[in-house]
Protein backbone atom coordinates (compact mmCIF):
# COMPACT_ATOMS: atom_id res chain seq x y z
CA UNK A 1 0.00 0.00 0.00
CA UNK A 2 1.25 3.21 -0.82
CA UNK A 3 1.09 6.37 1.38
CA UNK A 4 0.21 9.51 -0.16
CA UNK A 5 3.75 12.17 0.55
CA UNK A 6 2.96 14.24 3.01
CA UNK A 7 2.69 17.67 2.02
CA UNK A 8 2.60 20.97 3.81
CA UNK A 9 -1.29 21.71 4.32
CA UNK A 10 -2.19 25.24 5.48
CA UNK A 11 -6.36 24.79 4.99
CA UNK A 12 -9.06 24.19 2.95
CA UNK A 13 -7.73 22.88 -0.45
CA UNK A 14 -10.24 21.33 -2.50
CA UNK A 15 -8.10 20.36 -5.60
CA UNK A 16 -6.12 18.60 -2.94
CA UNK A 17 -8.87 16.22 -1.98
CA UNK A 18 -9.82 15.70 -5.67
CA UNK A 19 -6.52 14.85 -6.66
CA UNK A 20 -6.26 12.00 -3.71
CA UNK A 21 -9.38 10.74 -2.97
CA UNK A 22 -11.95 11.38 -6.43
CA UNK A 23 -14.57 9.19 -3.82
CA UNK A 24 -14.70 11.84 -1.05
CA UNK A 25 -14.23 14.80 -3.63
CA UNK A 26 -17.39 13.48 -5.70
CA UNK A 27 -19.37 13.12 -2.56
CA UNK A 28 -18.68 16.62 -1.72
CA UNK A 29 -19.68 18.17 -5.23
CA UNK A 30 -22.22 16.33 -5.44
CA UNK A 31 -23.78 17.52 -2.13
CA UNK A 32 -22.84 21.11 -2.70
CA UNK A 33 -25.42 19.89 -6.03
CA UNK A 34 -27.78 18.56 -4.14
CA UNK A 35 -28.31 21.95 -1.99
CA UNK A 36 -28.02 24.13 -5.12
CA UNK A 37 -31.06 22.38 -6.95
CA UNK A 38 -33.30 21.51 -4.37
CA UNK A 39 -35.64 23.84 -1.96
CA UNK A 40 -33.77 23.25 1.51
CA UNK A 41 -37.41 23.51 3.94
CA UNK A 42 -35.82 21.23 6.85
CA UNK A 43 -36.33 23.90 9.72
CA UNK A 44 -33.45 22.88 11.62
CA UNK A 45 -30.68 23.44 8.62
CA UNK A 46 -29.07 26.39 6.98
CA UNK A 47 -26.59 27.72 4.61
CA UNK A 48 -23.04 28.43 6.66
CA UNK A 49 -20.67 31.15 4.97
CA UNK A 50 -17.84 30.54 3.15
CA UNK A 51 -16.20 32.03 6.42
CA UNK A 52 -17.28 29.86 8.86
CA UNK A 53 -16.33 27.17 6.21
CA UNK A 54 -13.15 27.98 6.02
CA UNK A 55 -12.37 27.82 9.80
CA UNK A 56 -14.22 24.34 9.83
CA UNK A 57 -11.44 23.34 7.44
CA UNK A 58 -8.50 24.46 9.13
CA UNK A 59 -5.40 23.36 11.00
CA UNK A 60 -7.30 24.03 14.11
CA UNK A 61 -8.52 20.48 13.35
CA UNK A 62 -5.38 19.16 14.60
CA UNK A 63 -4.65 20.64 18.58
CA UNK A 64 -5.77 18.89 21.80
CA UNK A 65 -7.27 21.64 24.18
CA UNK A 66 -8.80 19.78 27.16
CA UNK A 67 -9.54 22.15 30.11
CA UNK A 68 -9.95 25.88 29.03
CA UNK A 69 -8.60 28.75 27.72
CA UNK A 70 -5.70 29.51 30.13
CA UNK A 71 -6.06 26.36 31.80
CA UNK A 72 -5.27 23.82 29.32
CA UNK A 73 -4.12 19.98 30.20
CA UNK A 74 -1.60 20.32 26.97
CA UNK A 75 1.46 22.93 25.98
CA UNK A 76 0.88 25.04 22.59
CA UNK A 77 -2.32 25.78 23.33
CA UNK A 78 -1.94 29.84 23.30
CA UNK A 79 -3.18 30.23 19.98
CA UNK A 80 -6.44 28.44 19.99
CA UNK A 81 -7.18 29.99 23.67
CA UNK A 82 -7.80 32.96 20.90
CA UNK A 83 -10.21 31.69 19.85
CA UNK A 84 -11.92 30.36 21.85
CA UNK A 85 -11.50 33.79 24.13
CA UNK A 86 -12.39 35.95 21.57
CA UNK A 87 -15.72 33.71 20.92
CA UNK A 88 -16.88 33.93 24.57
CA UNK A 89 -17.01 37.28 24.26
CA UNK A 90 -18.76 37.58 21.78
CA UNK A 91 -21.27 35.21 23.12
CA UNK A 92 -21.18 37.43 26.15
CA UNK A 93 -21.97 40.66 24.21
CA UNK A 94 -24.21 39.18 21.62
CA UNK A 95 -26.44 37.36 24.21
CA UNK A 96 -25.87 39.54 26.80
CA UNK A 97 -24.87 36.62 29.02
CA UNK A 98 -22.97 36.32 31.89
CA UNK A 99 -21.28 33.05 31.12
CA UNK A 100 -20.55 31.65 27.77
CA UNK A 101 -19.03 27.70 26.74
CA UNK A 102 -18.52 27.01 23.06
CA UNK A 103 -16.91 23.45 23.91
CA UNK A 104 -20.45 20.92 23.57
CA UNK A 105 -19.66 19.40 19.96
CA UNK A 106 -23.68 19.44 19.91
CA UNK A 107 -26.97 20.20 20.75
CA UNK A 108 -27.45 17.02 22.53
CA UNK A 109 -24.01 16.78 23.85
CA UNK A 110 -25.34 20.65 25.38
CA UNK A 111 -27.96 19.03 27.35
CA UNK A 112 -26.34 16.48 28.42
CA UNK A 113 -23.55 18.52 30.36
CA UNK A 114 -26.62 20.98 31.47
CA UNK A 115 -28.40 18.24 32.93
CA UNK A 116 -24.96 16.43 34.30
CA UNK A 117 -24.18 20.13 35.94
CA UNK A 118 -27.81 20.08 38.06
CA UNK A 119 -28.71 16.74 38.02
CA UNK A 120 -27.79 13.12 39.34
CA UNK A 121 -29.31 9.77 38.15
CA UNK A 122 -32.53 9.18 39.08
CA UNK A 123 -33.24 12.75 39.76
CA UNK A 124 -36.47 14.03 37.65
CA UNK A 125 -36.71 16.34 34.97
CA UNK A 126 -39.61 17.83 33.09
CA UNK A 127 -39.58 18.49 29.77
CA UNK A 128 -42.00 18.79 26.71
CA UNK A 129 -43.45 15.52 25.61
CA UNK A 130 -41.32 15.23 21.56
CA UNK A 131 -44.98 13.92 20.11
CA UNK A 132 -46.21 17.77 21.17
CA UNK A 133 -42.99 19.91 19.69
CA UNK A 134 -40.49 18.73 22.23
CA UNK A 135 -36.73 17.13 21.88
CA UNK A 136 -35.82 13.44 22.23
CA UNK A 137 -33.36 15.12 24.95
CA UNK A 138 -36.02 16.41 26.99
CA UNK A 139 -37.15 12.45 28.70
CA UNK A 140 -38.02 10.13 25.94
CA UNK A 141 -37.24 6.66 26.86
CA UNK A 142 -34.85 5.84 24.02
CA UNK A 143 -32.70 8.96 25.24
CA UNK A 144 -30.39 9.34 28.47
CA UNK A 145 -32.65 12.25 29.21
CA UNK A 146 -35.18 9.16 29.61
CA UNK A 147 -33.50 6.18 30.91
CA UNK A 148 -31.07 8.30 33.59
CA UNK A 149 -33.66 10.61 34.79
CA UNK A 150 -36.99 10.20 36.18
CA UNK A 151 -38.30 12.21 33.04
CA UNK A 152 -41.86 13.79 33.39
CA UNK A 153 -43.61 15.10 29.68
CA UNK A 154 -45.74 17.46 29.69
CA UNK A 155 -47.32 19.20 26.31
CA UNK A 156 -49.67 21.34 24.43
CA UNK A 157 -53.81 21.74 25.01
CA UNK A 158 -55.80 20.08 22.44
CA UNK A 159 -57.58 23.13 21.84
CA UNK A 160 -55.00 26.04 21.11
CA UNK A 161 -52.37 23.52 20.47
CA UNK A 162 -50.18 25.72 22.90
CA UNK A 163 -48.19 25.14 25.72
CA UNK A 164 -50.73 23.77 28.50
CA UNK A 165 -49.19 25.91 31.42
CA UNK A 166 -51.39 24.82 33.76
CA UNK A 167 -50.58 21.46 32.89
CA UNK A 168 -46.59 22.42 33.61
CA UNK A 169 -47.59 24.02 36.65
CA UNK A 170 -49.71 20.82 38.26
CA UNK A 171 -47.08 18.31 37.21
CA UNK A 172 -44.24 20.62 39.03
CA UNK A 173 -45.94 20.62 41.63
CA UNK A 174 -46.72 16.97 42.10
CA UNK A 175 -43.14 16.08 40.57
CA UNK A 176 -40.77 18.58 42.44
CA UNK A 177 -38.60 18.13 39.11
CA UNK A 178 -34.62 19.57 40.01
CA UNK A 179 -34.88 20.55 36.38
CA UNK A 180 -37.55 21.97 34.25
CA UNK A 181 -36.88 22.22 30.21
CA UNK A 182 -39.03 24.28 27.67
CA UNK A 183 -38.07 24.29 24.31
CA UNK A 184 -38.39 21.98 21.30
CA UNK A 185 -37.99 21.07 17.33
CA UNK A 186 -41.68 21.81 16.79
CA UNK A 187 -42.98 25.05 18.29
CA UNK A 188 -43.84 27.06 16.42
CA UNK A 189 -45.22 29.76 18.33
CA UNK A 190 -43.42 31.74 21.27
CA UNK A 191 -43.36 30.36 24.81
CA UNK A 192 -43.52 32.33 27.88
CA UNK A 193 -40.02 32.59 29.39
CA UNK A 194 -41.42 34.41 32.45
CA UNK A 195 -44.14 31.91 32.85
CA UNK A 196 -41.92 28.89 33.28
CA UNK A 197 -39.45 31.04 35.18
CA UNK A 198 -42.28 31.22 37.86
CA UNK A 199 -43.28 28.15 37.74
CA UNK A 200 -39.38 26.54 38.37
CA UNK A 201 -39.34 29.35 41.16
CA UNK A 202 -42.32 28.11 42.98
CA UNK A 203 -41.03 24.48 43.10
CA UNK A 204 -37.28 25.75 43.70
CA UNK A 205 -36.62 24.11 40.02
CA UNK A 206 -33.67 25.26 37.97
CA UNK A 207 -35.18 26.53 34.29
CA UNK A 208 -33.35 25.57 31.16
CA UNK A 209 -34.54 26.75 28.09
CA UNK A 210 -33.68 24.76 24.87
CA UNK A 211 -33.14 27.34 22.47
CA UNK A 212 -31.62 24.71 19.80
CA UNK A 213 -34.15 25.92 17.30
CA UNK A 214 -34.53 29.35 17.80
CA UNK A 215 -31.63 31.17 18.98
CA UNK A 216 -30.81 32.64 15.93
CA UNK A 217 -34.11 34.56 16.14
CA UNK A 218 -32.98 35.24 19.45
CA UNK A 219 -29.29 36.79 18.37
CA UNK A 220 -31.12 38.87 15.24
CA UNK A 221 -33.46 40.38 18.16
CA UNK A 222 -36.72 39.59 16.37
CA UNK A 223 -38.11 37.47 19.25
CA UNK A 224 -37.45 37.91 22.89
CA UNK A 225 -34.82 36.36 24.79
CA UNK A 226 -34.36 33.41 27.02
CA UNK A 227 -31.40 34.32 28.85
CA UNK A 228 -32.94 36.79 31.28
CA UNK A 229 -34.87 34.53 32.61
CA UNK A 230 -33.03 31.05 32.34
CA UNK A 231 -30.50 29.64 34.82
CA UNK A 232 -29.32 28.02 31.62
CA UNK A 233 -29.60 28.13 28.04
CA UNK A 234 -28.28 25.47 25.42
CA UNK A 235 -28.77 25.71 22.11
CA UNK A 236 -26.83 24.27 18.31
CA UNK A 237 -25.00 26.27 16.08
CA UNK A 238 -25.97 25.06 13.05
CA UNK A 239 -30.04 26.18 13.24
CA UNK A 240 -31.18 29.49 12.58
CA UNK A 241 -28.02 30.66 13.66
CA UNK A 242 -25.99 29.69 10.58
CA UNK A 243 -23.10 28.64 12.52
CA UNK A 244 -20.65 25.35 12.15
CA UNK A 245 -22.48 21.96 13.55
CA UNK A 246 -22.12 22.00 16.90
CA UNK A 247 -23.35 23.27 20.35
CA UNK A 248 -23.18 25.58 23.16
CA UNK A 249 -24.31 26.49 26.55
CA UNK A 250 -24.92 30.44 28.46
CA UNK A 251 -25.81 30.20 32.09
CA UNK A 252 -26.18 32.96 34.96
CA UNK A 253 -23.04 33.57 36.38
CA UNK A 254 -23.57 31.75 39.51
CA UNK A 255 -23.56 28.27 37.38
CA UNK A 256 -20.34 28.94 35.31
CA UNK A 257 -18.32 26.48 36.97
CA UNK A 258 -20.93 23.47 37.27
CA UNK A 259 -21.70 23.72 33.50
CA UNK A 260 -17.70 24.01 32.36
CA UNK A 261 -17.17 20.97 34.76
CA UNK A 262 -20.28 19.00 33.32
CA UNK A 263 -19.08 20.18 29.74
CA UNK A 264 -15.36 19.06 30.53
CA UNK A 265 -14.61 16.58 31.55
CA UNK A 266 -17.84 14.95 32.68
CA UNK A 267 -19.17 14.98 29.19
CA UNK A 268 -16.17 15.41 26.86
CA UNK A 269 -12.72 14.73 26.19
CA UNK A 270 -11.06 17.82 24.23
CA UNK A 271 -12.61 20.36 22.60
CA UNK A 272 -13.33 20.74 18.72
CA UNK A 273 -11.06 23.91 18.40
CA UNK A 274 -11.85 24.27 14.35
CA UNK A 275 -15.27 24.48 15.46
CA UNK A 276 -15.05 26.57 18.24
CA UNK A 277 -13.30 28.90 15.88
CA UNK A 278 -15.69 28.70 13.78
CA UNK A 279 -18.47 29.29 16.40
CA UNK A 280 -16.42 32.78 17.18
CA UNK A 281 -17.24 34.01 13.05
CA UNK A 282 -20.60 32.98 12.93
CA UNK A 283 -20.98 34.91 16.73
CA UNK A 284 -19.33 37.88 14.82
CA UNK A 285 -21.64 37.40 12.34
CA UNK A 286 -24.61 37.39 13.87
CA UNK A 287 -23.42 40.95 15.31
CA UNK A 288 -23.59 42.29 12.51
CA UNK A 289 -26.74 44.38 11.76
CA UNK A 290 -27.66 42.44 8.31
CA UNK A 291 -27.82 39.82 10.85
CA UNK A 292 -31.33 41.17 12.23
CA UNK A 293 -32.36 41.78 8.52
CA UNK A 294 -32.00 37.97 7.90
CA UNK A 295 -33.64 36.86 11.60
CA UNK A 296 -36.53 39.22 10.49
CA UNK A 297 -36.77 37.76 7.41
CA UNK A 298 -36.69 34.54 8.43
CA UNK A 299 -39.89 35.25 10.57
CA UNK A 300 -41.91 37.20 7.86
CA UNK A 301 -40.76 34.08 5.46
CA UNK A 302 -42.26 31.75 7.32
CA UNK A 303 -45.23 33.66 7.99
CA UNK A 304 -45.93 34.38 4.15
CA UNK A 305 -45.01 30.67 3.95
CA UNK A 306 -47.83 29.38 6.38
CA UNK A 307 -50.45 31.54 5.08
CA UNK A 308 -49.89 30.07 1.70
CA UNK A 309 -49.78 26.67 2.98
CA UNK A 310 -53.11 27.42 4.53
CA UNK A 311 -54.67 28.58 1.25
CA UNK A 312 -53.43 25.09 0.00
CA UNK A 313 -55.60 23.40 2.45
CA UNK A 314 -53.27 22.51 5.06
CA UNK A 315 -54.42 23.26 8.22
CA UNK A 316 -51.32 24.99 10.58
CA UNK A 317 -50.98 23.79 13.84
CA UNK A 318 -51.50 26.39 16.28
CA UNK A 319 -53.17 28.64 14.50
CA UNK A 320 -49.51 29.79 12.55
CA UNK A 321 -46.02 30.96 13.79
CA UNK A 322 -43.85 33.20 15.38
CA UNK A 323 -41.04 31.86 14.44
CA UNK A 324 -39.14 30.18 12.02
CA UNK A 325 -41.32 27.02 11.27
CA UNK A 326 -44.52 25.99 10.77
CA UNK A 327 -46.50 22.50 11.55
CA UNK A 328 -48.53 21.56 9.26
CA UNK A 329 -51.99 18.93 9.77
CA UNK A 330 -52.25 17.23 6.00
CA UNK A 331 -55.59 15.13 7.66
CA UNK A 332 -57.80 17.31 5.39
CA UNK A 333 -56.13 16.59 2.56
CA UNK A 334 -56.15 12.91 3.38
CA UNK A 335 -52.88 12.08 2.50
CA UNK A 336 -50.06 10.97 5.45
CA UNK A 337 -46.92 12.94 6.25
CA UNK A 338 -44.81 9.83 5.14
CA UNK A 339 -46.50 10.92 1.57
CA UNK A 340 -46.39 14.23 1.70
CA UNK A 341 -42.24 14.21 2.19
CA UNK A 342 -41.92 11.59 -0.76
CA UNK A 343 -44.10 13.53 -3.37
CA UNK A 344 -42.32 16.60 -2.56
CA UNK A 345 -38.64 15.13 -2.40
CA UNK A 346 -39.36 13.83 -5.74
CA UNK A 347 -39.80 17.31 -7.38
CA UNK A 348 -36.94 18.79 -5.31
CA UNK A 349 -38.15 20.22 -2.43
CA UNK A 350 -36.59 18.74 0.74
CA UNK A 351 -38.46 19.22 4.16
CA UNK A 352 -40.03 16.59 6.44
CA UNK A 353 -42.84 14.71 8.37
CA UNK A 354 -44.07 15.59 11.26
CA UNK A 355 -46.07 14.05 14.54
CA UNK A 356 -48.80 16.67 14.91
CA UNK A 357 -49.91 17.18 18.57
CA UNK A 358 -52.25 13.99 19.36
CA UNK A 359 -51.81 12.16 16.11
CA UNK A 360 -54.02 9.29 15.17
CA UNK A 361 -50.95 8.09 13.23
CA UNK A 362 -47.26 6.17 14.45
CA UNK A 363 -44.23 8.64 14.30
CA UNK A 364 -42.88 7.20 11.22
CA UNK A 365 -46.07 7.92 8.99
CA UNK A 366 -47.48 11.61 11.02
CA UNK A 367 -50.14 13.23 9.98
CA UNK A 368 -48.34 16.74 9.69
CA UNK A 369 -45.19 17.90 7.69
CA UNK A 370 -42.60 20.86 8.99
CA UNK A 371 -41.09 23.53 6.89
CA UNK A 372 -39.11 26.14 8.23
CA UNK A 373 -37.22 29.54 6.36
CA UNK A 374 -33.95 29.86 7.47
CA UNK A 375 -31.95 27.88 4.45
CA UNK A 376 -34.44 29.95 1.73
CA UNK A 377 -33.83 33.03 3.56
CA UNK A 378 -30.42 32.97 3.52
CA UNK A 379 -30.66 32.40 -0.62
CA UNK A 380 -32.34 35.96 -0.93
CA UNK A 381 -36.11 34.57 -1.23
CA UNK A 382 -38.46 36.72 0.16
CA UNK A 383 -42.34 36.64 0.74
CA UNK A 384 -43.23 36.89 -2.43
CA UNK A 385 -41.11 33.37 -3.31
CA UNK A 386 -43.00 31.73 -0.21
CA UNK A 387 -45.88 32.42 -2.18
CA UNK A 388 -44.60 30.62 -4.89
CA UNK A 389 -43.06 27.76 -2.84
CA UNK A 390 -46.50 26.92 -0.93
CA UNK A 391 -48.55 26.39 -4.05
CA UNK A 392 -45.37 24.12 -5.59
CA UNK A 393 -45.83 22.42 -1.91
CA UNK A 394 -49.55 22.23 -2.56
CA UNK A 395 -49.26 21.01 -6.03
CA UNK A 396 -46.60 18.26 -5.11
CA UNK A 397 -48.56 16.82 -1.83
CA UNK A 398 -51.99 16.51 -4.22
CA UNK A 399 -50.62 14.40 -7.02
CA UNK A 400 -51.07 10.80 -5.90
CA UNK A 401 -50.00 9.81 -9.51
CA UNK A 402 -46.58 11.96 -9.63
CA UNK A 403 -48.04 12.86 -13.25
CA UNK A 404 -47.27 16.81 -12.21
CA UNK A 405 -43.96 16.00 -10.29
CA UNK A 406 -41.75 17.26 -13.51
CA UNK A 407 -43.91 20.57 -13.57
CA UNK A 408 -43.44 21.19 -10.07
CA UNK A 409 -39.51 20.73 -10.51
CA UNK A 410 -39.40 22.80 -13.11
CA UNK A 411 -40.77 25.32 -10.87
CA UNK A 412 -38.19 24.54 -7.87
CA UNK A 413 -35.31 24.90 -10.49
CA UNK A 414 -36.64 28.50 -11.43
CA UNK A 415 -36.73 29.52 -8.04
CA UNK A 416 -33.70 28.08 -6.73
CA UNK A 417 -31.89 29.39 -10.05
CA UNK A 418 -32.84 32.70 -9.35
CA UNK A 419 -31.14 32.28 -5.93
CA UNK A 420 -28.25 30.08 -5.66
CA UNK A 421 -27.16 29.35 -2.13
CA UNK A 422 -23.27 28.74 -3.12
CA UNK A 423 -21.50 29.27 -6.56
CA UNK A 424 -21.58 26.84 -8.88
CA UNK A 425 -18.55 24.23 -8.52
CA UNK A 426 -16.22 23.56 -10.47
CA UNK A 427 -15.52 19.73 -11.47
CA UNK A 428 -11.92 18.18 -12.08
CA UNK A 429 -11.46 16.32 -15.46
C1 LIG B 1 -31.64 19.99 17.15
C2 LIG B 1 -32.00 19.97 18.59
C3 LIG B 1 -31.17 19.37 19.56
C4 LIG B 1 -30.02 18.47 19.21
O1 LIG B 1 -29.03 18.98 18.47
P1 LIG B 1 -27.95 17.96 17.83
O2 LIG B 1 -26.86 18.89 17.42
O3 LIG B 1 -28.64 17.26 16.72
O4 LIG B 1 -27.53 17.03 18.90
C5 LIG B 1 -31.51 19.50 20.89
N1 LIG B 1 -32.62 20.15 21.26
C6 LIG B 1 -33.46 20.69 20.36
C7 LIG B 1 -34.68 21.40 20.85
C8 LIG B 1 -33.19 20.61 19.00
O5 LIG B 1 -34.05 21.13 18.13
Amino acid sequence: MSTPAATPYWGPDFDALAAFDPDIAGVVIDELDRLRNGLQLIASENFTSPAVLAALGSTLSNKYAEGYPGRRYYGGCEVVDRAEEIGIARGKELFGADHVNLQPHSGASANLAAYGAFMQPGDTLLGMALPHGGHLTHGTKVSFSGKWFNAVQYGVRPDTEHIDYDQVRDLAREHRPKVIVCGGSAIPRLIDFAAFREIADEVGAILMVDAAHFIGLVAGKAIPSPVPYADVVTFTTHKVLRGPRGGAIVCKAEHAKAIDKAAFPMMQGGPLMHAVAAKAVNLKECLQPEYQVYARQVIANAQALTEGLAAEGLRPVAGGTDTHLALLDLKETGVTGADAEKRCDAAGIVLNKNAIPFDPQPASIASGIRVGSPAVTTQGMIETDMKSIASLIGTAIRDADGSRTAEVAAGVRELVGAHPAYPEPKRAG
